[in-house]
């Protein structure tokens, strides 16, 4: 007997726990939905990682939103091994009347969007690299990068790179990574806007694959204290109205031109503040420690995987032409942190770095931790946030960066990290990883 299924596609939005969620449609229907999208309320802003609501918020228990799809952010692929597919469409929060809500994830990065193009004529083009590990496979033991750390996996790996080109999120490399079942995927740059609806897709259809074989996938950004991290690597160039790359300058330190160099000076100076909103979570902060090849000091470098901005390798090989390469690695942030908030919030910085011509920071080639703290201070070094409760006051101290977006959403943003905070006080940095393994 055969039974009947319907398919679904999901009409979603990404809330402030990167958590993405929405209501589904039966697809032969969807169409229907383009103009007036499904409903939703202000309070689901507020949801923490937890299922719960963080109270107090502004929004209570009254309000009524829509959630309007974008037709062009539809993910869709039959290759994840589940029954019907995978189909996913991102969308805008939006009021009754169709106008965009202030505290919309998606529309704050479309608005940080407009805002570097209106007043510099430029935009980024983006690649967001993604790692995690598989639980539950009692996999044999296999070395960091080898071929069997890949192979023992099958059909995990090509079932998993079938879906994401299916989907059209142009996968490049999957990666068996360094720690214990970790894996990494990375895709081809895009807007900013197509880059972060492509890191939700990677990671849900990643989770999809790997549930579909029993196993679980976790993006957290530290799945137990001792393990290596799950890290969001975001890879960011400047272009110019005509698309071509302007970040690159053969005759500048490190190949960084002078813009490139006032748009991560902006970046730089702002780092205490992004990191809550790019690395949001308790866990956030067991990953962002010195000599773990992730983030620790507002560190500029050229090819130093231990920067917070990383001056990106270019290769000549092959008579390539290097500008269109060049890229800056934001290595600062996970997957607790809600993409969209996170590329606004560094486009926001580095638009402030360009508008106030900062001068170019120092590219440094030596860790910080090995410098004396006179020497520090001398290059502008700041230590990173190192717990949760030190990001929110970065970001409390820095108005410039809390103005980037409405009182709301800073409220709603600080009050689902505090609701946080209540949930796990007193849990072991062991049980605090349990959970986001869990959850992520
Ligand atoms: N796993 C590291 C992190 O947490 C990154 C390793 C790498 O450079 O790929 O960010
Ligand atoms: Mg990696």
């Amino acid at each position: 007997m055969t039974v009947a299924t319907r398919p679904l596609t999901g009409i979603v939005t990404t809330d402030l726990a990167a958590v993405t969620r929405g209501r589904w449609v039966p697809t032969d229907r969807f169409e229907e939905t383009l103009a007036t999208g499904i409903g939703w309320l202000p309070a689901n802003l507020s949801l923490t990682p937890f299922g719960t609501i963080a109270s107090p918020n502004p929004w209570g228990s009254t309000g009524d939103l829509r959630v309007l799809p974008d037709p062009d952010a539809r993910y869709r692929t039959s290759a994840t091994g589940a029954e019907t597919p995978f189909d996913i469409v991102m969308g805008d929060i939006a009021a009754l009347d169709g106008t965009p809500w202030p505290c919309c994830p998606r529309t704050l990065l479309k608005e940080a969007m407009a805002a570097l193009s209106e007043t510099t004529g430029l935009s980024l083009r983006v690649a967001v690299e993604q790692e995690f590990q598989l639980f539950g496979a009692s996999f044999p033991p296999a070395h960091p990068l080898s071929v069997a750390g890949l192979r023992r996996a099958d059909p995990f790996a090509p079932r998993l790179a079938a879906a994401l080109e299916e989907a059209g999120v142009e996968p490049e490399v999957l990666i068996a990574e360094f720690g214990t079942d970790q894996f990494e995927v990375t895709c081809a740059p895009a807007s900013a806007l197509v880059a972060a609806d492509r890191a939700i897709a990677i990671r849900e259809i990643t989770r999809e694959t790997a549930r579909m074989l029993g196993w679980h996938a976790s993006f957290a950004p530290k799945t137990a204290p001792d393990a290596v991290g799950n890290g969001v690597h975001i890879h960011f160039s400047l272009v110019d109205g005509e698309g071509r790359a302007v970040g690159y300058d053969p005759a500048a330190p490190a190949g960084l031109s002078r813009i490139a160099a006032g748009f991560c000076a902006g970046i730089l100076r702002h780092l205490p503040a992004l990191t809550m909103l790019s690395a949001p979570s308790l866990s956030s902060y067991y990953r962002l420690r010195p000599n773990h090849w992730s983030a620790s000091w507002t560190w500029l470098a050229d090819r130093d995987r231990e920067a917070s901005l990383r001056i990106c390798p270019v290769t000549t090989a092959g008579g390539r032409d290097p500008a269109p390469q060049y890229n800056i690695e934001y290595r600062a942030a996970d997957a607790t942190a809600n993409p969209y908030v996170a590329l606004a919030a560094i486009i926001r910085a580095g638009l402030a770095g360009l508008a106030e011509e900062l001068p170019p920071s120092p590219i440094i080639g030596e860790h910080p931790e090995a410098l004396d703290p006179a020497r520090r201070e001398a290059l502008g070094l700041r230590r990173l946030p190192e717990t949760l409760e030190e990001a929110m006051a970065a970001l409390e101290a820095d108005s410039v960066a809390r103005g980037w977006f409405s009182p709301d959403f800073i409220e709603t943003w600080l009050g689902v990290r505090r609701a946080e905070l209540e949930r796990l006080d007193g849990e072991p940095p062991e049980e605090v990883c349990r959970l986001f393994r869990d959850l992520y």
